[in-house]
């Protein structure tokens, strides 16, 4: 049995307690015959870890000497941008992804959904550099992993196989997609993407993934498609949809209309509130039922200098691009952090009650929306009843 009494804690700003944990998980009270380690928490707040829903760990310069940008417009500029920070890279890409999710998990995160660009330029070396990185990281931070085709399978040849490939070795738990009709230079519902994605997904048992920055009907027809096929496969609760820019900008009774159909096929979306008219309206989502995950996407990386995998920073952006304002706001701010994206990726929710996985974080402050405002620093952060990190630095 491993035991451990976390002494003098405040779980979301409420009364002092403690909190004790049984291998992983939060109980009313540890066995006459524990052995407890104590941890004290000197009266700080404690509220769960956080999970980031969409985030790029192969592409980031985190840690890395500084890269200048040039400037960059069109999709395919970007990717371009990609390609030669790739070169540049000092060191390995397991190490690369590595010095990123380690810093996450430093900030109060306890799993993610981890993008890695699948293309000709790289072959899998993202795949198996995120797998290093994860097994670096076991028991401090849990991994999903996506086969991303940054480059498309249309445009790109060979980029079906590595997808291929990285599904039928079970190389990842998802296969990503991107704009599909947009930028992959297919039909107007994006139909040859999704024929090899779904056929991916029906015959290995992947997840899937799919970027979606096409807005208008470029982005309606393809998001459409994939709910019907999505039902038609039988895939209702393993189809995520990210960004999704299409949606922010419909009229309302638009907006339920689309969100019905979504819900109906059990699909997920993910937002990393990028800006005020780009970020997913996810209470109106969620009241539909939708699971919505919120995410860090690029850090630092040849898209954006900016970005630095903090989710409780990404929770403050969130009340900030939303123009959040009220406690209720910004309390939701850290729920879309915490829990959205526990649901989106299966994972029971570090609710700080009895049955829960031992899964928080410790902070000094007075209530939660002060923490999202204020953003302090993170003293120690908690994974399945164990320290993992103190003071912005991992423990063991
Ligand atoms: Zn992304």
């Amino acid at each position: 049995m491993h035991a451990t009494l976390f002494r003098q804690v405040r779980p979301f700003g409420g009364p002092v307690t403690d909190l004790a944990a049984v291998d992983g998980v939060l109980v009313a009270e540890l066995p006459d015959d524990a052995r407890p380690a104590v941890v004290e928490g000197g009266g700080r707040i404690a509220l769960p870890t956080l999970v980031d829903a969409h985030i790029h760990p192969d592409k980031t310069a985190w840690g890395e000497p500084w890269y200048s940008r040039r400037p960059a417009g069109s999709l395919p500029e970007y990717v371009a941008g990609d390609v030669e920070l790739y070169r540049r890279r000092t060191g390995p890409i397991g190490e690369r992804a590595h010095r990123l999710l380690a810093h996450a998990v430093t900030r109060g995160t306890r799993a993610v959904r981890a993008h890695v660009d699948v293309a000709p330029a790289y072959g899998l070396a993202g795949v198996t550099g995120l797998r290093e990185a994860a097994d670096r990281l076991a028991g401090k931070l849990d991994v999903q992993s996506v086969a991303f085709p940054q480059h498309g399978v249309v445009r790109t040849p060979g980029a079906a196989d590595l997808l291929t490939e990285a599904a039928r070795e079970h190389l990842v738990d998802a296969v990503g997609g991107i704009d599909p009709a947009g930028f992959d230079g297919g039909s107007a519902d994006g139909r040859e993407q999704l024929d090899l994605l779904f056929g991916l997904a029906e015959r290995y048992g992947v997840l899937l993934d799919v970027h979606l920055h096409d807005r208008g009907a470029t982005g309606l027809g393809p998001l459409r498609t994939l709910a019907a096929r999505t039902v038609a496969a039988g895939l209702q609760g393993r189809v995520t949809v990210s960004h999704v820019f299409c949606l922010p900008e419909l009229p309302d009774g638009e907006l339920d209309a689309v969100a019905e159909l979504l819900a109906g096929a059990g699909i997920a979306l993910t937002t990393v509130a990028p800006s005020a008219h780009q970020v997913l309206p996810f209470r109106a989502l969620q009241a539909h039922g939708l699971r919505v995950g919120l995410g860090s996407d690029g850090v630092r990386d040849s898209w954006s200098p900016f970005g630095n995998a903090d989710m409780l920073h990404r929770a403050h952006l969130l009340g900030w691009t939303t123009d959040a304002r009220t406690d209720q706001e910004l309390t939701d701010c850290l729920e879309l952090a915490a829990h959205g994206g526990a649901d989106l990726l299966g994972l029971p929710r570090a609710d700080l009650t009895p049955g829960a996985p031992a899964d928080f974080l410790l902070v000094d402050g007075e209530c939660p929306p002060q923490v999202v405002v204020d953003l302090p620093e993170r003293e120690l952060v908690v994974k399945a009843g164990r320290v993992v990190a103190e003071h912005g630095a991992l423990v063991g």
